[in-house]
């Protein structure tokens, strides 16, 4: 399939690259990586980048405003259905590709990349990159790499193989880019998130069944003077708790009317029950978006049941 888009990109003069809406580093990642590698092998096309941006991602890249258009390709990454493709509109498009890593939701372009087994959009560019005569250098090596990293939560998941390790390496050795530098660029933070992420896990609390949640409400945002991704940004540290499973921070976005879930496991699988509430996403890493805190509560309900089912398994299985 690497060959049939490479084929598409070199038909198309110009080609619109989007992704989900709710930008994380993977998602712009992958689409910038591969709006450069495409502008770097083909300088006459007119490629664009796509959709919101976000100051704390600025370092990943900058991107392009979506201009009236005709007869262009559009290629979206990390986006399995298209109601969260972040585009204004799909006019205008006379091939639609998509590249993800999410489980399969629906077909809505014409030719679907999916590898659901794979650490991120960004392993995929890679290796379209490496099978294509599509061409790389140091700064898309980088993004990719930020992608990667970020997905994977700095190769923490199961979703790291063989392949994602030599992949990295190759690119490490071809781009020869300063993964500390990188580093320092993805996981500063600010001082005020951390004290925030002190006072969640001061807060959590544990269901009988070791789902763990914390209600962060826009008081408590305002009270540490963060921003209501804040809560959100830090899910991914409640990693490796003995005692929870499966956790989930319940952010209120008044802004938006709205409270954000996201969810993470290291025992079942969550996305169908964040597909419950507004939400999906991958098998360990969901999120979910509801109207109030009881029927966020009704989720953690619903974690709490699949975590029973979990934990009988897992004691059954002891006693074999
Ligand atoms: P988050 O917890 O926001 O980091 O999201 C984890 C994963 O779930 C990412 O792959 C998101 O794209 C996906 N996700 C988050 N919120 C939603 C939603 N409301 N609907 C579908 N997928 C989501």
């Amino acid at each position: 399939m690497f060959k049939q888009i490479f084929k598409e990109i070199k038909k198309y003069n110009t080609i619109v690259i989007a992704r989900h809406i709710g930008v994380d580093p993977d998602a712009m990642a992958s689409q910038i990586a591969l709006r450069d590698s495409i502008k770097l092998t083909f300088p006459e096309k007119k490629v664009l980048a796509v959709g919101t941006g976000s100051a704390k991602f600025k370092y990943i890249g900058t991107l392009d405003k979506l201009e009236d258009i005709n007869n262009a390709l559009l290629i979206v990454t990390d986006t399995p259905d298209q109601k969260r493709v972040d585009i204004s509109s799909f006019t205008g498009f006379s091939k639609m590709i998509k590249i993800d890593h999410h489980p399969f939701i629906e077909k809505f372009c014409d030719i679907e990349l999916i590898e659901d087994t794979k650490s991120s959009a960004s392993e995929i560019i890679m290796e379209l990159i490496q099978n294509t005569k599509l061409l790389c250098n140091q700064s898309i090596a980088k993004t990719l790499f930020i992608g990667l990293t970020s997905d994977s939560n700095r190769f923490l998941f199961n979703s790291c193989s063989p392949s994602t390790f030599r992949l990295v390496a190759d690119f490490l050795e071809n781009y020869s880019f300063d993964m500390y530098e990188i580093y320092q660029q993805m996981y500063a933070r600010p001082l005020k998130e951390v004290r925030l992420e002190g006072y969640m896990a001061e807060n959590l609390e544990v269901t009988k069944h070791k789902v763990g949640y914390i209600k962060v409400t826009d008081e408590i945002i305002d009270k540490f003077n963060v921003d209501s991704a804040s809560a959100g940004n830090v899910v991914n540290n409640f990693n490796f708790i003995e005692d929870v499973y499966v956790w989930a921070t319940i952010t209120e976005d008044s802004k938006n009317e709205l409270i954000r879930i996201s969810i993470r496991s290291r025992g079942p699988e969550i996305n169908t029950i964040a597909e419950k509430y507004n939400g999906g996403g991958h098998k360990f890493a969901s999120g979910a978006k509801v109207t109030s805190f009881e029927e966020a509560m009704k989720l953690i309900q619903d974690l709490d049941n699949v975590m029973k089912d979990y934990l009988k398994k897992i004691k059954e299985t002891e006693e074999e």
